[in-house]
């Protein structure tokens, strides 16, 4: 997961707020564009929870961070809003990919998270491995994959394709390697993945630091 610095919510949200009997579920056209618009660009166009490339299209959703079921009040709060990838859902009723277990914010449902993406530590609780496989550090680590589905056969699978294709880029130097996976792109996207991709990346510096330099 990359930590996720909010900027501010688009005018056209903000002039929504103002109308009467203001809902969520009343939330469509132009301002759910604009918000949601707004949410992949503060993210960097990956889901918040699972790194996927997204785009402002059906397939994005918008995530309430708690839940709307048990906190109402933050239904229509900026700062309680992600963007997520619809976890398979729509996969599913496409039937265009073989049918999977749900994860991200379809998985979430109504469950609240330890920490969100809006915490900077949030980086610290997950390791990715070469496989695609994930595990959870200490209690908090665990729960996240566990209420997201971090940890489902597609995601692994698809973690594990990204690392494989990103093997065979030519890499000079891994510690600028490293640096590069953090920061959004001249286009203002993350690499897919790119926490994953860096955790890969970050053993490539280990190893590195251990061979003897030849002379
Ligand atoms: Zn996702």
């Amino acid at each position: 997961m990359r930590h996720i610095t909010k900027t501010t919510p688009p005018q056209e949200f903000v002039e929504y707020l103002k109308t009467p009997d203001v809902s969520f579920d009343g939330l469509s056209g132009v301002p759910k564009e604009a918000l949601r618009q707004r949410l992949l660009e503060d993210q960097g166009y990956i889901c918040c929870y699972c790194g996927r490339r997204i785009d402002n299209d059906k397939h994005t959703k918008i995530e309430h961070i708690k839940c709307q079921k048990n906190h109402k009040h933050l239904a229509l709060c900026f700062k309680n809003m992600l963007a997520s990838c619809d976890g398979g859902e729509q996969d599913r009723a496409d039937r265009v990919l073989p049918k999977h277990k749900v994860h991200c914010d379809a998985k979430k449902a109504n469950e609240d998270i330890p920490i969100s993406p809006l915490d900077e530590k949030i980086e610290d609780y997950l390791m990715f491995f070469p496989d695609g496989t994930v595990k959870g550090k200490v209690d908090i680590g665990k729960e996240l994959i566990r209420i997201l589905g971090l940890d489902t056969d597609f995601l692994t699978i698809q973690r594990r394709n990204a690392i494989k294709n990103y093997k065979v880029l030519p890499v000079s130097d891994w510690h600028t390697e490293v640096e590069r996976l953090k920061i959004k792109g001249s286009d203002g996207k993350y690499e897919e993945f790119c926490f994953v991709l860096q955790s890969y990346a970050e053993l490539c510096c280990e190893i590195e630091s251990k061979t003897p330099l030849a002379v």
